[in-house]
């Protein structure tokens, strides 16, 4: 049985309550999640063509390793100067768009303030072909894991949720799992962000990505340290190679 029916033929108020919103969404005009202007009932996203035209997107010319943006708009894609000295354990890293104002809003008001409508547009964000390439060179998809305690006050996993813009690739839930609890690596200094995951990671099930191109899936990329730590338990436990996609990476 579905598990929603149960509830609602428990409880007719419920099922009034669903049919109720859902006919005042049909009614109301439908607005842009980011200013709140009306949105064509047309549109394939609700983001007006304001809040679409304040969207930066990651463009050349970028480091062909981690994906960053060059502050300079000459040249072409080469590995930056971080990647050359230190060579992360992904072979590639990219984003669709940069963690500035109208982004920001959509990934802070999807993680922290349930908002899910942002889902649809974030899906639609990732269906850039510098994100589709690495996409269908995956043989699974891995989401950076929550721990359970966090994972039990927000109630869901971000990264599953973006994941699902792609249903053609397996999702593997528990490919890397939560070895224990981390501080929010936010507002810490990008060392302290290493030390902060190290050995926080684990892969439970070697043969699963064993000999397997992993993607790995979150919301955000800062410095790289939560994603670099997961490729690294990923590489170890024998996966072949590990790329990441994020919605969203800060500007340089
Ligand atoms: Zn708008
Ligand atoms: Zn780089």
């Amino acid at each position: 049985m579905n598990p929603g029916t149960g509830e609602f033929s428990k409880n007719p108020g419920i099922w009034l309550k669903h049919i109720g919103l859902s006919l005042l969404e049909f009614f109301l005009p439908r607005l842009c999640l980011f200013c709140d202007a009306a949105v064509g009932e047309d549109a394939a996203v609700a983001v007006c063509p304001k809040c679409q035209g304040r969207i930066e997107w990651v463009v050349s010319p970028l480091c062909t390793c981690c994906g960053r943006r060059f502050k300079s708009q000459e040249g072409e894609d080469r590995v930056c100067g971080d990647c050359q000295a230190e060579p992360p354990p992904f072979t590639r890293a990219r984003a669709a768009v940069v963690y500035e104002e109208p982004i920001t809003k959509a990934i802070t008001g999807f993680k922290f303030g349930r908002r899910l409508a942002y889902l649809p547009v974030m899906h639609s964000w990732l269906q850039q072909p510098r994100c589709l390439e690495l996409v269908e060179e995956a043989d699974l998809i891995a989401p950076v894991p929550l721990h359970p305690k966090r994972l039990k006050h927000r109630g869901f996993n971000q990264a599953i949720l973006l994941a699902q813009a792609f249903p053609e690739v397996p999702l593997a839930r528990e490919a890397v799992v939560r070895l224990r609890h981390t501080a929010p690596q936010v507002g810490l200094k990008p060392k302290e962000r290493q030390a902060n995951v190290k050995d926080a990671f684990g892969v439970p099930d070697p043969a699963l990505v064993k000999g397997k191109n992993v993607l790995l899936i979150d919301d955000l990329f800062t410095t790289g340290a939560t994603v670099k730590e997961c490729a690294r338990v990923l590489r170890k436990a024998g996966a072949r190679r590990v790329e990441v996609l994020t919605v969203a990476r800060v500007k340089h």
